[in-house]
C-alpha cells in the first residue's frame, strides 16, 4: 500500500517537490512558456465531485498558487446525454469550498463548439479528417487488435469536397444517431490503437444543458480536450495516468492545427481503501438508494465530506501528505481520517455529550453550580465555558459495568471514578428494572475532590464525561462506518461492489444528551464530543425542533486512560 498511516509524519508541512514541480521549474528556466504557468481543472458535469477530484483540484490550483500563475475551472461538457446543470452548480460550489480559486475563470467546452467545428473543417481541408458511414460495429471490427493492424474504411479516401459536404450535413441534422462519424485520418496500423483513425465527432440528437438544440454533433474527449486547453492558453495540462496513451493523439491534433500546444502531464489517480470512486458507481449508489443522495456523509464526494464535517484545510493537507506519483496505488482511508483528526483537534470546541444515557443520582449533593471547562486544550485562546452540574446527571451506559473485566477503570459497584471537570463519585447503589436492566445509579460525591480547587489528593484511574439532566439538550446522533466491507473492492473480481456494502454503515442514536453550550449552535458547526470523536451539526436533517449531529470521525481516546488526571 502506497500511503499508510504508519509512514505519515505528523504536521510535516515541509513541501516535497513532486515531479510536476520539477517539470515546471525546468520550463521556467528555459523560458518555454514565457514565464507563464496556467493550469485547469476540467470536470465533466455528469456527477458530483469526489475525493479523487479533490486531489486534482489541490494539485492544479496549488501549482498556480505556488508559481503565481492562473487556474481555470472548465466544464468538459461535450456529452449532452449524461450532463446536467445540477452537477455544474455542485461542482462550482465544491471547487470554491475546497479553496480552488479560479477567480472569474469559469469556462465551458460547449462555448468552444463553433471554434472546434471550424478546426474540424480545417483538418478535412488538409486531408486529415474524413466522414465515415461505417456503423459502430463495423468500425470496431475494422479497428484490428493489439497484435493485428486495422483495416482502412472504404470511406477513407473520399474527396475533400465530399467530406466537407457530408460533415456540413451531419451538423445540419440530416442523419440519424450513429449513421456517420467524422474521423481523423492518422494510421490504421499504428501500434497505439487510439491512433487508428479515432472518431472526432458523433451524431447525438439530444438537447444540451447549455447549447440546447443548436448542435446534433458532439466532439469526443480526445478531439476536444487539447483544443479546450489550447484556447485557454493552458501551459500544463495535468491529467490522470489512463490518459498517457492518449497523449500522442492530444499532440497530433494540436500539431496538425498548429495552435498553442500545452504539455500534457499524467499522474496517478487517487484510490482509497473501502471506497468506490467512479462517478458511474456513485451515481448508481444514489439512484438505487443505497445512500440518501450525493451528499450522504458515507459517500466519498466533496459535498458529503463537507456535510460530514471535514474541513477544506484537512483535505488540502491530505492531498499534500499523499503527494503525486507516477504509479497507481491505493491509499489507506485512515490517512484521510488522520488528516481530518489532526485539523479538527486544533480547531474544535470541546463539549460533553452522552450518546447512550444512564441516569446517576448524586444522593449527597444539593443545589446546583456551574463548573469551568476548557474549550480546547490545544488552543488556550479559545478560553473556558461554564458547564452546569446538579444532583442528577447522565453518564454513558458503557462507562458502568456491574461485572467488569480486569483493567476496566470506569464505574463499578462500590467503585470510584472522576467526573470530568467535576468531582470524584462513588457508586453506592445499582437500580434495576423488572427485566434486570440497570436504569439508575445512586452515587455519592466528595466535595474535596473538585477539579482544580479541591484539596483532596485522592486519585482514581478513570475519568468519564457527563451531562446534567436538567439542562441537557436532546439530539440525534448519526454514526457512520465504512460504506464497503472490503479494503480493495476492485480486487474482488467475481463480486459486484454492491454486494460488498456494509449493512451497518449508518447507526442512528435517537436520544443523545448534550451540555447546553450547543443550544446556540447552527447547522454546520463542528465540535469534539469529549472521548467520543468529532461531530458536526447536520445541514440536511436539523430543524428548529430537532438537532441532528453527524459523526465526522472517531477520536483516539487518550485522556480517559491516563489515570484520571483533570
Ligand atoms: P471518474 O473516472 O471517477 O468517473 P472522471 O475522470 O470521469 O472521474 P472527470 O470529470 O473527467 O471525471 O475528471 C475531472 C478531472 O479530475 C480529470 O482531470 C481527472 O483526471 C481528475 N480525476 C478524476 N478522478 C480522479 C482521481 N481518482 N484521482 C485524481 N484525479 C482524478
Ligand atoms: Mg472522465
Amino acid at each position: 500500500m502506497e500511503n499508510n498511516i504508519s509512514n505519515i509524519n505528523d504536521s510535516s508541512k515541509e513541501k516535497s517537490k513532486n515531479f510536476i514541480y520539477e517539470i515546471i521549474d525546468e520550463d521556467l528556466k528555459t523560458n518555454k512558456w514565457n514565464g507563464k504557468v496556467h493550469t485547469r481543472f476540467p470536470p465533466e458535469p455528469n456527477g458530483y465531485l469526489h475525493i479523487g477530484h479533490a486531489k486534482s483540484i489541490c494539485l492544479n490550483y496549488g501549482i498556480a498558487r505556488d508559481y503565481t500563475g492562473k487556474f481555470n475551472l472548465r466544464f468538459d461538457d461535450t456529452n449532452p446525454t449524461k450532463e446536467d446543470q445540477e452537477y455544474v452548480d455542485s461542482i462550482i460550489e465544491d471547487v470554491k469550498w475546497l479553496g480552488g480559486d479560479f477567480e472569474d475563470r469559469i469556462f465551458y467546452a460547449s462555448d468552444y463548439f463553433d471554434k472546434m467545428y471550424e478546426w474540424a473543417v480545417l483538418l478535412i481541408k488538409k486531408g486529415k479528417a474524413y466522414v465515415d458511414d461505417s456503423d459502430p460495429e463495423t468500425m470496431r471490427g475494422l479497428r484490428g487488435t493489439v497484435t493485428e493492424v486495422g483495416t482502412e474504411s472504404p470511406n477513407r479516401n473520399r474527396s475533400i469536397e465530399e467530406n466537407l459536404d457530408l460533415f456540413n450535413r451531419m451538423k445540419n441534422g440530416e442523419f440519424k444517431n450513429g449513421e456517420k462519424v467524422l474521423r481523423a485520418k492518422i494510421d490504421m496500423s499504428s501500434p497505439n490503437m487510439l491512433l487508428r483513425d479515432p472518431v472526432m465527432y458523433r451524431i447525438i440528437h439530444s438537447e444540451h444543458h447549455r447549447t440546447g438544440n443548436k448542435w446534433c454533433i458532439y466532439p469526443t474527449y480526445d478531439w476536444a480536450h487539447g483544443l479546450e486547453d489550447s484556447i485557454e492558453g493552458i501551459t500544463h495540462s495535468i491529467c490522470t495516468l489512463e490518459f498517457e496513451v492518449h497523449r500522442p493523439l492530444y499532440d497530433w491534433f494540436l500539431n496538425e492545427l498548429e495552435i498553442h500546444h500545452p504539455q500534457q502531464i499524467e499522474f496517478a489517480r487517487l484510490n482509497l481503501t473501502y471506497t468506490v470512486m467512479s462517478k458511474r458507481k456513485l451515481l448508481e449508489l444514489v439512484e438505487q438508494k443505497f445512500v440518501d443522495g450525493w451528499d450522504d456523509p458515507r459517500m466519498p464526494t466533496i459535498s458529503a465530506y463537507r456535510r460530514r464535517g471535514y474541513t477544506p484545510e484537512a483535505i488540502q493537507n491530505f492531498a499534500e501528505i499523499i503527494g503525486v506519483a507516477k504509479r497507481d496505488a491505493i491509499t489507506e482511508v485512515a490517512v484521510l481520517e488522520h488528516a481530518i483528526r489532526e485539523d479538527l483537534n486544533k480547531k474544535s470546541q470541546r463539549v460533553m455529550a452522552v450518546l447512550d444515557p444512564l441516569k446517576v443520582v448524586i444522593t449527597n449533593y444539593e443545589g446546583e453550580e456551574e463548573l469551568e471547562a476548557v474549550n480546547n486544550p490545544e488552543d488556550a485562546e479559545m478560553g473556558h465555558r461554564k458547564v452546569p452540574f446538579s444532583k442528577e446527571i447522565y453518564i454513558e451506559k458503557s462507562d458502568f459495568m456491574e461485572n467488569p473485566p480486569k483493567g476496566f477503570h470506569r464505574l463499578i459497584p462500590g467503585g470510584e471514578v472522576r467526573l470530568r471537570y467535576a468531582y470524584i463519585i462513588k457508586c453506592d447503589d445499582v437500580i434495576k428494572n423488572e427485566n434486570g436492566e440497570v436504569v439508575q445509579l445512586n452515587c455519592s460525591y466528595d466535595v474535596e475532590t473538585k477539579s482544580g480547587t479541591g484539596t483532596s489528593t485522592k486519585k482514581v484511574k478513570g475519568t468519564i464525561h457527563w451531562v446534567s439532566v436538567k439542562e441537557a439538550v436532546d439530539c440525534e446522533v448519526r454514526l457512520y462506518d465504512r460504506l464497503l466491507t472490503v479494503e480493495d473492492p476492485a480486487s474482488e473480481k467475481d463480486k459486484d461492489y454492491k454486494d460488498l456494502i456494509n449493512p451497518n454503515s449508518l447507526e442512528v442514536v435517537p436520544n443523545a444528551k448534550l451540555e447546553p453550550f450547543v443550544k446556540s449552535a447552527k447547522p454546520g458547526d463542528r465540535y469534539q464530543f469529549e472521548r467520543q470523536g468529532y461531530f458536526c451539526i447536520d445541514t440536511k436533517y436539523t430543524t428548529k425542533e430537532k438537532l441532528v449531529f453527524n459523526r465526522t470521525v472517531t477520536l483516539k481516546d487518550t485522556w480517559a486512560k491516563t489515570g484520571g488526571k483533570k
